[in-house]
């Protein structure tokens, strides 16, 4: 962990956040600015820039932990929660938190909602 960082600071509670799902290794919690409704981040409870940087005990946790909270999702709403998951690596490819994370970014039917990753 890294005093000066902000999800950091989020993952141990020292920053407030609206908490989705943590373990030993990971913690999940609502986006500030969504990009649609229920918009989730999921990090490692370890601190690196880049998917690089994060220890593979840490890193096999996230798939693991978006699978729990998909299915949790379904049991509690009676329908399956279809999504995408995104991660930006690298300033250069839209990363601003330097602290690894992968968003979790629900879909919904004619939300119009676009992911295009064709140069502008
Ligand atoms: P990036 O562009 O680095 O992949 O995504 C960073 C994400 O972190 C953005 O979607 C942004 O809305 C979110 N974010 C930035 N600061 C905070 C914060 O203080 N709390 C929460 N919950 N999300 C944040």
């Amino acid at each position: 962990m890294n005093d000066s960082c902000l999800f950091c600071k989020i993952a141990q509670g020292h920053i407030p956040s609206h908490k989705i799902y943590e373990n030993d290794k990971v913690y999940a919690f609502l986006d500030l600015s969504p990009q649609n409704e229920g918009h989730i981040l999921v990090i490692p409870k370890y601190h690196g820039e880049k998917l690089k940087d994060i220890p593979d005990d840490f890193l096999s946790e996230i798939p693991i932990a978006v699978k729990k909270i998909s299915l949790a999702f379904e049991k509690m709403n009676g329908k399956e929660l279809e999504y995408n998951v995104l991660q930006n690596n690298g300033s250069s490819s839209g990363q601003v938190v330097m602290h690894t994370h992968f968003h979790i970014i629900p879909r919904f039917e004619g939300d119009g909602f676009n992911l295009h990753f064709a140069p502008k």
